[in-house]
Formats: structure tokens, sequence, C-alpha cells
């Protein structure tokens, strides 16, 4: 479910904001990194400063949401 899994990375992102995990930077600029879906329902990250875009593989993925989950009471 890729609505699910956008909603782990954003609370990722919320998280890596208060300092709680390692932020997800742009390597090129190291600009903040947002996810969005594309029309083949792929996961990806993209650079809001520049072009930069990356998919997330499902290893990756996967260590994201254990450290959502290990980090969110509910
Ligand atoms: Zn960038």
């Amino acid at each position: 479910m890729s609505t699910k899994k956008i909603q782990y990375l954003s609370k990722y992102i919320a998280l890596s904001e208060e300092g709680l995990v390692p932020r997800l930077e742009c390597p090129m600029d190291q600009g903040l990194l947002m996810p969005n879906i594309d029309l083949n329902d792929t996961i990806y990250l993209y650079c809001l400063s520049c072009s930069y875009k990356t998919t997330i593989g499902s290893s990756r993925y996967d260590s994201i949401k254990k450290l959502v989950k290990s980090r969110s009471s509910d």
C-alpha cells in the first residue's frame, strides 16, 4: 500500500526534523528530501531545491518503518 508507505515516510521526516532519526538528505546539495509516488506506484524521494530524485528500495523502506515504529507510541 503506497499511501501507507508515504505516511511512514512523512512521519520519518517529521521525526528527523526533531532530530530523533537521521535526516534524509539530498546527496547533491543536502536539501530536504520529500516522499512522493510516481505513475507506476513507485515510492521515491525528491529534493525540494534541486531536481535530484531517488527511489526507495524495500530494505531501505523497512528500516525506515522500523525506526518510525520504535520512535512513536501508537
Ligand atoms: Zn538537492
